[in-house]
């Protein structure tokens, strides 16, 4: 089978670097991807940097895949050659315990296996992700992406979009609802668009003014600068839900009070440290919850892309090449991203082949 040409780390210290692989030989019910776009999440500089302190390396990122069929195993059902479809963070799970039968394989009791850095449950072989030429993966952590919806600004669907969908479907987004974003990044410009589509009423918290004009352009209402004391107060004990997507550890409280009674704060982002713990009668007076969630299941991630399909929402996205990749981490830890790289992966297909 054909080499697979990729980009990895070869330690935390070390830039992403040219990279090659053999992939998997096709068993019965899977699908190989050529690789069209690959999003680039800040998931993905938290692991190649290793600062969640469990990166197996060489560690090839990327799990917000969008690319062409180019062949299928002999029992594929759901697929065909030439099909667009997307891959997300999961391509196994177990399949049995509780949470897989529900449909979370998210919460998956005996652990997802992650697009890259996950361990395949029949070889034990280490997975790579998207900034690759091609991906093999089982048709049933296969998505089919809507033919309407423009594929490089889908590719962040499959997981800005999901993580974000995910817990405002689940806490209930919609009409009469006050729900805050916190981070205008990845997750957050996905958050906004999505809860605005759900009819919620959608307040972003920026770090940035910068950022004020784009917020309301992407469907926030209001918008608030979160370093603003006197902002945040006018907004004390109004909100249903807020969902947190800033990647660094901040102070939680100033965001809890924002909370009606009975309101919850979501936390999706995943900083390398902990946020401070919160304070305890900021919580019981009020009932409130303070909560976390991780991505959504491969029916919810499908439902979430035919939404985004109806309501023709895709990523707002900056398109590199595949050599521009460290530099976009660094401006992606300034927050200096608009609002989500997403990697040409044409331009790595054409610098093999000519190497
Ligand atoms: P991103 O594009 O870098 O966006 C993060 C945003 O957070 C920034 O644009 C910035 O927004 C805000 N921010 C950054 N540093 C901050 C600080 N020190 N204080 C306050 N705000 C700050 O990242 P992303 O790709 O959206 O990912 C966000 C986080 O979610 C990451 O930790 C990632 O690993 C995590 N994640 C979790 C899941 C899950 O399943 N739970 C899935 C995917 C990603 P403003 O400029 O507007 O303030
Ligand atoms: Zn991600
Ligand atoms: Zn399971």
């Amino acid at each position: 089978m054909k080499i697979t040409h990729a980009y990895a780390a070869q330690d935390a210290k070390s830039k992403l670097a040219p990279f090659e692989y053999q992939p998997r030989a096709l068993r019965h019910h899977d699908v190989e991807i050529e690789i069209l776009y690959c999003g680039v999440c800040h998931s993905d500089l938290h692991q190649a940097r290793n600062e969640w302190r469990n990166t197996i390396f060489p560690v090839v990122p990327g799990h917000e895949i969008v690319g062409r069929v180019t062949a299928v195993g002999g029992h594929t059902q759901k697929y065909n050659v030439g099909d667009l479809v997307g891959v997300g963070c999961m391509v196994d799970s177990c399949r049995t315990c509780p949470s897989c039968q529900e449909g979370l394989e998210q919460y998956c009791e005996n652990g997802f296996v992650g697009t890259y850095n996950g361990e395949d449950r029949e070889t034990k072989a280490i997975t790579y992700g998207g900034y690759s030429t091609s991906v093999v993966v089982h048709e049933d952590f296969v998505l089919k992406v809507p033919a309407n919806l423009d594929p490089a600004g889908a590719a962040p669907l499959l997981c800005a979009g999901i993580t974000t969908y995910s817990p405002l479907h689940h806490w209930g987004a919609g009409p009469g609802k006050k729900v805050g974003v916190v981070g205008l990044g990845g997750l957050g410009h996905m958050g906004v668009k999505i809860a605005h589509a759900m009819g919620a009423h959608v307040v972003l918290f920026t770090t940035s003014p910068s950022k004020i004009e784009d917020g309301k352009r992407l469907g926030a209402d209001e918008v608030v600068i979160s370093k603003d004391a006197d902002q945040m107060a006018a907004h004390a004990n109004s909100f249903d839900l807020i969902v947190n997507t800033v990647a660094a550890q901040h102070d939680l409280n100033p965001f809890i009070t924002l909370l009606k009674r009975d309101g919850t704060l979501v936390l999706v982002g995943a900083p390398e440290h902990d946020h401070p713990s919160p304070q305890v009668f900021n919580l019981i007076f009020k009932r409130r919850s303070v909560a976390g969630s991780l991505i959504g299941g491969i029916k919810e991630t499908q439902d979430m892309l035919d939404f985004c399909g109806k309501h023709n929402i895709v990523s707002d996205i900056e398109l590199i090449n595949m050599n521009q990749i460290n530099e976009a981490y660094e401006r992606m830890l300034k927050s200096d991203v608009k609002y989500r790289f997403v990697i040409d992966i044409e331009t790595l297909r054409n610098a093999s082949s000519a190497a």
